[in-house]
């Protein structure tokens, strides 16, 4: 059928390039195998296409902030959450230990000092980290159509390298922005990041936000529209690391990336889509995910300023 050949003549388009590298700061991630390649796309009534390595688990990583700061929405309400976080492009590396100058906020959700502060939101506000994470496992696998798990290799090699992490925790503690132990909050926020998903599951569950928050598949409403307004807003400013501007003018799609080779990206009223290739540029932003978005938005005419 025309979609998936579509798509396979994308993958063909960019599968010589080799450029980049895994991430290398987790191990499990450095290990994977860097040739796999695959995409998704999800439409809004519901047909799911996808083609290459479409079965390869891979983890989340940042991809997973999208998700969680709709849940914290849920959970503390938008003006709960604004009060906490700040919605400000940041430019600045993912992990930089930074508050907002001023307000001592975390500049926005989608760096680490906002998700994990995001992450703290979710549920009650002294749940361990098991508590959240399992409110966080039901409502991706309610958006992804399956039973999403934590990678246990993946959490476990990242913990072990969770200082930057915990010293972020600990400077939104001091600051007052956490109200829970920085320890549990990291944790979550790791095992968050943890979650294995297919370019399917994530191309499905893009959808939802693509749709306004109505599931495209079961044509259910499981996010606020107010809620996928603000994801959707903070992907565009702020998704793709320190890359947000120039992505946003080059492929124009409210998208988020995360270090093992994913992205997601939604175009309201229109896609979901999802991509997935490890080796990784300067930014962090997978190479040729990058391109396969560019070549989807040139072709499909989907760049959010354009008329169509
Ligand atoms: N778990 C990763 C970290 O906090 C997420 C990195 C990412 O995908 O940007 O370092």
């Amino acid at each position: 059928s025309p979609i998936p050949d579509y798509l396979n003549k994308v993958l063909d388009r960019v599968r010589d390039d080799t450029s980049g590298a895994n991430a290398d700061y987790i191990e499990a991630l450095a290990k994977a195998d860097p040739d796999k390649m695959a995409v998704a796309v999800a439409t809004v009534d519901g047909q799911v296409y996808s083609v290459g390595d479409d079965d390869v688990e891979f983890s989340m990583q940042s991809i997973s902030k999208a998700f969680v700061y709709a849940l914290a929405i849920e959970d503390r309400g938008l003006s709960g959450v604004l009060a906490k976080i700040g919605v400000e492009p940041s430019g600045d590396v993912f992990n930089k230990l930074s508050l907002e100058a001023g307000s001592n906020k975390p500049m926005n959700p989608m760096i680490n000092a906002g998700a994990i502060t995001a992450h703290s939101l979710v549920g009650p506000p002294d749940a361990t980290a098991e508590v959240r994470v399992a409110r966080i496992l039901k409502g991706m696998s309610m958006l992804a159509g399956r039973e999403l798990k934590v990678d246990e290799a993946v959490y476990e090699a990242e913990m072990k390298d969770w200082h930057r992490n915990m010293g972020l925790g600990f400077m939104l503690k001091a600051a007052g922005i956490i109200e829970c132990d920085p320890a549990e909050a990291v944790k979550g926020y790791i095992r968050q990041c943890s979650i294995n998903v297919t370019v399917r599951d994530l191309a499905i569950m893009a959808g939802t936000l693509g749709n306004g928050g109505v599931h495209p598949v079961t044509g259910k409403r499981v996010i606020p529209s107010l809620s996928v307004r603000q994801v959707l807003s903070v992907m565009t400013t702020c998704g793709m690391y320190d890359a947000a501007g120039d992505w946003v003018s080059r492929v124009g799609i409210p998208a988020k990336s995360g270090v093992a080779g994913g992205i997601i990206g939604a175009l309201p009223g229109q896609i979901g889509l999802a991509v997935f290739s490890p080796r990784l540029d300067k930014k962090g932003n997978s190479v040729r995910g990058m391109s396969m978005c560019e070549h989807l938005s040139n072709d499909m005419g989907m760049h959010m300023m354009d008329i169509t």
